[in-house]
């Protein structure tokens, strides 16, 4: 190639950075146009003939197999049943959180106004101010944060907590084989010296190694021959490996505030793997219905925010000072900053998946109308004649989440009001977290998920904790 200067593609890692922080308005409008307008052209490529095929298919086949429609038959093993629960939990966060994110948009607006005359906010404009205005607002910058989380302390971290409320104890081994010399083996015991699993953490990138971090087991829990087999559990991420001491110059493994996120996350689904204790393999630890599978994740976020808990391991790899509490007041006033419009999103994207998947679509002939129609309601933009999100929302027309895109704000719907329970009792509350693994971590998939929901929290949750979390609530 012959070309001056840069090329931009239409692939995540190029086009968020530009739409984030590109000045030239113009070519971020190019670009959003560009991204907007995938399988939506009226050449060889365009995929709305596709998205009326495959959504007719799907109401064929639940037909067949005695289903009202596509959405009565994947929710039927989902923890929320019915579409008409879904529609109505996506109706009533909508409502609830709609006044926030006129203020933010409002709000951005006027910004944007200030910063560069900008009349009408369009949909290009909306990373670009949003992250502007953040940075304006909380002046927090990741290298700030990063000496405080060293990885070593930030496993040590998710360990101790795991001992003090689930009664765990992890001993790094090195007599069981791995696959590569950059995974961690832990023996995992109680207090009682009982094995309760094997766990592996394999932290590093390297040449074949796939992105991203998840969870996965290598042997799940069961019980055999009145034996109960203990799993083999391992995390996989992808953070920056450590400088080894050379010429005096050594730099250790940093972990940015998001991957400690991550690092939680990942150990939360770890715990349910770890701590099941079920007596078939299909059902044990994460073989649970999709929207319960992210509750233990994503509870486990939660502790990141608290001070009781980051004094346990957010020191400076330095110093050892632990980390300044306005710092953590900033990460927590900027994880909910545009959360509003964040909301908004996301339930648009959720009624957009309902929308073609919950009622018979043989009447639909015009994707972009139908898209609208489910949209409205849910944006402050104004609406691109040239864009359709139906024709590239790969997540339900291609990858498993049709009639489940709800479901992340189900898990966090889940996940706030279960950590509130803690809250209301002290994060290291003992009886919290012993009902929290005798009825959640414990069960895996062998009785349907409210069930065991209400039986640890004693009732069903509540989306207020959300709100109220998200900053999108009067505080009471
Ligand atoms: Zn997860």
């Amino acid at each position: 190639m012959k070309k001056k200067g840069w090329v931009i593609t239409l692939q995540y890692p190029s086009y968020i950075p530009f739409m984030t922080y590109a000045d030239n308005r113009e070519l971020r409008k190019k670009l959003a146009i560009a991204f907007g307008a995938k399988g939506f052209q009226n050449n060889a490529l365009d995929n709305q003939e596709n998205v009326l095929q495959i959504v007719k298919l799907r109401h064929e086949r639940a037909q067949l197999l005695g289903y009202k429609t596509h959405a009565h038959f994947v929710l039927e093993e989902r923890m929320a049943q019915s579409p008409q629960k879904v529609e109505n939990f996506l109706e009533e966060l909508l409502e609830k959180a709609k006044p926030a994110a006129k203020r933010e948009f409002e709000e951005l607006s006027a910004f944007a106004k200030k910063t560069n005359g900008i009349e009408k906010l369009e949909k290009w404009d909306s990373a670009y101010y949003t992250e502007k205005l953040k940075q304006e607002r909380f002046d927090l910058d990741d290298e700030k944060l990063k000496p405080y989380f060293k990885l070593e302390n930030v496993i040590d971290g998710a360990f101790t907590i795991a001992e003090r409320l689930f009664d765990l104890k992890f001993t790094e081994v090195f007599d069981i084989d791995n696959y590569h010399e950059d995974v961690k083996t832990f023996r995992v015991s109680d207090s009682k010296g009982l094995d309760v699993a094997i766990f592996y953490a394999d932290f590093h990138p390297r040449p074949g190694k796939r992105n991203g971090a998840w969870m996965t087991s290598y042997k799940p829990q069961y019980v055999k021959g009145g034996k109960n087999e203990r799993p083999h559990i391992s995390i996989v991420c992808n953070f920056t490996k450590p400088i080894p001491a050379k010429a005096g110059i050594s730099k250790p493994s940093l972990l940015t505030f998001n991957e400690v996120t991550t690092l939680f996350h990942e150990f939360g689904h770890a715990l349910h793997g770890m701590l099941a204790n079920t007596t078939y393999p299909s059902l044990s630890g994460t073989g649970v219905f999709w929207d319960f599978v992210e509750l233990p994740s994503q509870v486990m976020e939660n502790w990141c925010y608290e001070k009781e808990a980051l004094e346990l391991f957010a020191k400076h790899y330095e110093t050892g000072e632990t980390i300044p509490m306005e710092f953590i007041e900033k990460i927590k006033a900027s994880s909910t900053f545009m959360e509003g419009m964040q909301t908004l999103r996301q339930l648009s994207f959720g009624l957009l998946d309902m929308a073609w998947h919950g009622s018979n679509p043989s009447e639909i002939t015009d994707v972009k109308a139908k898209e609208q129609e489910a949209f409205e309601g849910t944006n402050f933009y104004p609406d691109v004649a040239e864009n359709c999100m139906s024709t590239s929302f790969s997540h339900i027309f291609q990858g498993g989440y049709s009639s489940g895109y709800y479901s992340y704000k189900w898990a966090e719907v889940l996940d706030a009001d279960a950590f509130a329970y803690f809250l209301e009792k002290g994060i290291f509350d003992m009886e919290v977290a012993a009902k929290f693994k005798e009825h959640v971590l414990s069960k895996g998939g062998t009785e349907h998920p409210m069930v065991l929901y209400k039986r640890f929290r004693g009732k069903e949750p509540n989306p207020k904790y959300l709100l109220k979390r998200a900053g999108l609530l009067q505080k009471d």
